[in-house]
């Protein structure tokens, strides 16, 4: 038990393009202090380490003999090994998406923490996207939802899938907006193009409360997208997670004359009797660092004892998503081999 005044002491291991991210902001999160770093590649961990004045740890060991909680921003074949380590060790866990490669693994790894009594958060970041964090309480409950998530090509992600890449923040957040309920039906494709791995993906998911998603992700396109839209009824919401902004328009009974939050008269729909109103709003987004934000979260959640923001039963659920996505591909897959 930690009192609200104690500085969590956090190590971050892998220091890539997004590990070195976490060690700056790590070094900013609130109620923690960053102990130092360890990464495989000794060259780069000095060169991160020197960059931020902080140490570089020799080993793995070494890191947990000095921290009480670490980011896990290695590669995604790597977070089983490094993870449970770490849990093993009783030190609490932040593990950058996707949890793991396999669900038996992310299982393995929810088992050692519960067992372990170790805060373990999965870094599903679009949660504390601005313009998802803007949908604020409201649940909009969709009828049908289109995401686009599209970037070009880096070989860094190219251990896993498209799907476990860049799909799995959709899927997490399809859950998030479908209460954490799993689909009951999915349709998917998808084709290798560029790397041995899925690297343009569809996936259709239909849920019991009646709402369908369709998610499309490619890591071979010419320019980036990180698009979805809500349909709801009454209700259409534009989320640009690039942006980051949210645009919503809504149809309601208000008296057209009167402009409540902000939003403005469209027109008016007549709907049997009614006359009823449509506005568009543009809600306003929060100026936040998602990532910085998240690690916020970790740490509050570890010296409150309360659960983190995403749980690992939640990262274990996009990823078993994410399976039965890759199932559907491999069942229905045709290969462009380029060779
Ligand atoms: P990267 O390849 O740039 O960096 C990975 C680093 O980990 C390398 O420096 C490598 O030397 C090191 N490493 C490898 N195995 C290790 C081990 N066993 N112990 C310590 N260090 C080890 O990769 P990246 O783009 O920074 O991605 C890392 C993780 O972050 C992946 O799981 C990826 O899915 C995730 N990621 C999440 C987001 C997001 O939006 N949340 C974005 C990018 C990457």
């Amino acid at each position: 038990m930690y009192n609200l005044t104690d500085k969590i002491r956090v190590g971050v291991i892998g220091t890539g393009k997004l590990g070195a991210i976490h060690v700056k902001l790590a070094k900013d999160t609130p109620g923690a202090v960053l102990t130092g770093l360890y990464d495989v590649n000794s060259e780069r961990s000095a060169q991160i380490a020197s960059e931020h004045n902080v140490r570089a740890f020799e080993s793995l060991k070494d890191l947990f003999d000095d921290v009480d909680a670490c980011s896990i921003v290695t590669p995604t074949s790597t977070h089983y090994e490094v993870a449970t380590q770490a849990l093993g060790r009783g030190i609490h866990c932040f593990i950058e998406k996707p949890i793991a490669t396999r669900v038996e693994e992310a299982v393995e790894i929810g088992r050692i923490a519960e067992e372990q009594k170790c805060v373990l958060q999965v870094g599903h970041v679009e949660r504390f996207n601005p313009a998802f964090l803007a949908l604020g309480t409201s649940q909009p409950d969709p009828l049908f939802i289109e995401a686009h998530r599209l970037a070009q090509f880096s070989p860094r992600a190219s251990d896993v899938a498209v799907v476990l890449d860049l799909m799995i923040h959709d899927i997490d957040l399809v859950l998030a907006l479908n209460r954490g309920e799993e689909p009951t039906e999915i349709r998917a494709s998808g084709v290798s193009v560029v790397s041995d791995e899925i690297d343009i993906a569809n996936a259709r998911l239909e849920f019991a409360n009646g709402c369908t998603a369709n998610l499309t992700a490619s890591r071979i396109s010419r320019s980036s997208m990180r698009k979805m839209r809500l349909f709801a009824r009454d209700s259409y919401i534009a989320l640009d997670f690039a942006a980051p902004s949210i645009e919503i328009i809504s149809i309601s009974d208000d008296d057209p004359s009167t402009s409540h939050d902000g939003s403005m008269m469209l027109g008016e729909i007549e709907q049997g009797p009614k006359v009823r109103s449509i506005r568009y709003g543009k809600p306003v987004t929060k100026s936040v660092n998602a990532i910085a934000e998240e690690l916020k979260g970790f740490v509050e959640a570890i010296k409150r004892g309360t659960p983190p923001p995403v749980t690992a039963a939640e990262g274990t659920s996009a990823l078993r998503v994410a399976e039965m996505i890759l199932g559907e591909i491999a069942a229905s897959k045709p290969t462009i081999d380029l060779v």
